[in-house]
């Protein structure tokens, strides 16, 4: 078996090697260490996250510089602010025996002045993303025309976060005789772009996905019907008590509503989404990593620092529109040697982008269904009494015995158990006993066949709302609501506000016919109730708003009012092509629930920001 001696390192990083814990290096640090230790080369570097890629660009780059010169000559690039400070970390403990080394971190949301003067007291490694860095070389705050090596680490999500040209520019500041190192846990287009552009003849290491290192990412998925999804959620979690785990959602929007309701429903999670300031986000990473939250729900974009090892889960609450980015949602689980789980909800017409999965990561998926309420009822009794037997004895509770056993004293042990454990248990099967069980999505399929998948099938096209009026009206409800027009609503901000309100899905809402005073929406039957109750007795800044079913069931709507269903058509789908914007109309939306009937004055961010209450 090679040891890191083996690969040529020196003492200061074997005896820091050692202090760290490792013990054999990963199959990424056993290729890539001695060619870059011995050869000045170009790298292309392929391996997924958790194999320990930064201590394989790290620990060469560390020994191979010159720490008696205050010169910059490494330079390392990485997608975001969370990556760039765990890589000048963990650099700073690599180099930890090594004199006169120092490393700083340049990132955006932080004072550039500060990291100006770091600059300045001299840094041979400098570890930045792309946007503060190009920014502090157009101040010609940093000076990197000296450098002999460059990393782009994580090449294809600084990609993906559209890094391409600040890259490119960064690249133009630095000498053609360095050396640049690329690593990268998939390899799209853009990155060979990037690599023929600007690499000289680079060897290429790729390790396969079954490293030593990394353990295998069990991939499963859930058929459920779209407004199943959260129940569905609330299931896995139950169905697994010690999950510690990260929730993907497509919108911030849809972040946010998971975590509120998670966090309603009694469990330790999370949001983490583009809204929240840089200090929030912290705030909620940290808890993550101290296991306060035990649930995270993420956008791709902010889950992209999420560097935490031992996520037991990751659940795509929805799938990402790309491919790749299925890769980088799994790979957050299953890292450092553990085992971990991918799941995924879909609705039946999103199946075969499972297929188009399992062809990219070349693994199955296993096809599971939701557990019912007796299974889960039976594994939490399960988990509780293996609590109770392993809960260690507390001496401090000897001097309350005598009290309890006199509580107790006519209780016989079966008894006991009993007690014990329905006292716990009761909260479950409660809840689960009202719950009808979660079939594979088809449940009721008959009855609204053409409405689902005509609305599946739009939703993947990314199309508008103009397909909608196609749909046949069987199994949907029209209703009446009392705001309209004169209100400010259109029918995208109006149906976003029902939506909200109630706790609907994206497509839940549809038809809707905004009037003058008065407008016109339709849902599935099976939400009527939900709506109805909603809007009992619902009041917006002192005013009633009602909701009653419209006597002239199924009505066309929309349709007829050429003028606005156009206009909002295109902005319903840069809506949703967007995937993690949430578009204006939503924003507006929100703002109406707290400024009914005033104008759009107060500032809509702001309002938005629930998020406060679970920090
Ligand atoms: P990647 O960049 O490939 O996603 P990291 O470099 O962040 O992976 O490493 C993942 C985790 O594995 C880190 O916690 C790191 O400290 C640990 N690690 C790296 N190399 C080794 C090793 N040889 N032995 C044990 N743990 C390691
Ligand atoms: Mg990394």
């Amino acid at each position: 078996m090679t040891t890191f001696e083996d690969l040529g390192l020196d003492k200061t990083l074997l005896d820091a090697i050692a202090d760290l814990g490792f013990e054999t290096p990963s199959e990424v640090q056993e290729k890539a260490i001695p060619i870059l230790l011995e050869t000045e080369t170009d790298l292309v570097a392929l391996a997924q996250t958790g194999t320990g890629k930064t201590a394989a660009f790290g620990f060469p780059l560390i020994q191979k510089i010159d720490s008696n010169s205050r010169t910059t000559q490494g330079l390392i690039l990485s997608p975001t602010r969370e990556l760039c400070l765990q890589i000048t970390n963990e650099l700073k403990l690599y180099s930890k025996y090594k004199k006169n080394l120092s490393t700083v971190a340049i990132y955006g949301g932080a004072s550039i002045t500060d990291q100006a003067r770091q600059i300045k007291r001299g840094a041979q490694i400098i570890v930045a993303t792309p946007g503060r860095m190009k920014d502090m070389i157009s101040r010609r705050l940093v000076d990197i025309s000296k450098i002999d090596y460059c990393i782009l680490d994580e090449a294809d999500e600084m990609l993906n976060m559209g890094f391409f040209e600040d890259i490119q520019d960064i690249l133009s500041n630095t000498p053609d005789e360095k050396s640049t190192w690329l690593f990268s846990a998939t390899m799209p287009r853009e990155v060979s772009t990037i690599a023929k552009k600007f690499m000289h003849s680079p060897q290429e290491i790729t390790v396969g996905t079954k490293n030593a290192g990394t353990s295998t990412v069990q991939h499963e998925y859930y058929v459920v019907s779209g407004r199943d999804r959260y129940p569905a959620l609330k299931r896995l979690a139950d169905t697994n008590p010690n999950i510690f785990a990260v929730i993907f959602c497509r919108t911030k929007r849809d972040t946010q509503s998971v975590a509120e309701k998670l966090i309603e429903d009694g469990y330790n999670a999370g949001a983490i989404h583009g809204d929240l300031s840089q200090n929030q986000r912290d705030m909620v990473m940290n808890s993550f990593r101290k296991k306060q939250i035990q649930i995270l729900v993420a956008t791709d974009v902010a889950a992209r620092g999420i560097d935490v090892n031992d996520i037991t889960h990751v659940i795509n609450y929805q799938l990402p529109d790309e491919i790749e980015t299925y890769t980088h949602r799994s790979g957050r689980t299953g890292r450092a040697g553990k085992s971990g789980i991918s799941m995924v909800l879909v609705t039946r017409g999103e199946t075969r982008k499972i297929k188009a999965i399992e062809n990219k990561i070349q693994q199955k998926f296993i096809s599971k269904t939701v557990p019912s309420g007796s299974d889960i009822c039976g594994i939490q009794l399960h988990h509780l009494a293996t609590k109770i037997k392993d809960t260690e004895i507390d001496n401090e509770v000897e001097e309350y015995l005598p009290a309890i056993h006199e509580i107790l004293k006519d209780v016989d042990r079966e008894e006991l158990i009993k007690k014990l454990v329905s006292a716990e248990f009761t909260r479950f099967s409660s809840y689960y006993k009202k719950s009808r069980d979660i079939k594979s999505g088809d449940r009721g399929e008959r009855e609204d066949r053409g409405e689902r998948r005509d609305r599946g099938e739009r939703r993947e096209r990314g199309s508008d709302r103009s397909n909608r009026e196609d749909a046949p009206t069987s199994g949907s409800v029209r209703y009446f609501i009392n705001v309209g027009e004169k209100d400010d609503y259109d029918w995208m901000t109006l149906k976003d506000f029902i939506r909200d309100t109630v706790g609907l899905e994206q497509d839940d809402i549809f038809k809707v016919d905004v009037k003058e005073s008065f407008s016109f929406f339709n849902s599935d039957a099976s939400s009527t109730d939900q709506i109805l109750a909603t809007f009992t007795e619902f009041k917006v800044e002192g005013r009633f708003v009602n909701v009653e079913v419209s006597k002239n069931p199924g009505g066309g709507g929309g349709r007829r009012d050429g003028k606005r269903s156009g206009g909002g058509g295109s902005r319903d789908r840069g809506g949703y092509g967007g995937g993690s914007s949430s578009g204006s109309g939503r924003d507006r939306s929100k703002k109406r629930e707290r400024n009914f009937g005033k104008s759009e004055s107060s500032g809509n961010r702001r309002s938005k920001k629930r998020s406060g209450d679970f920090f």
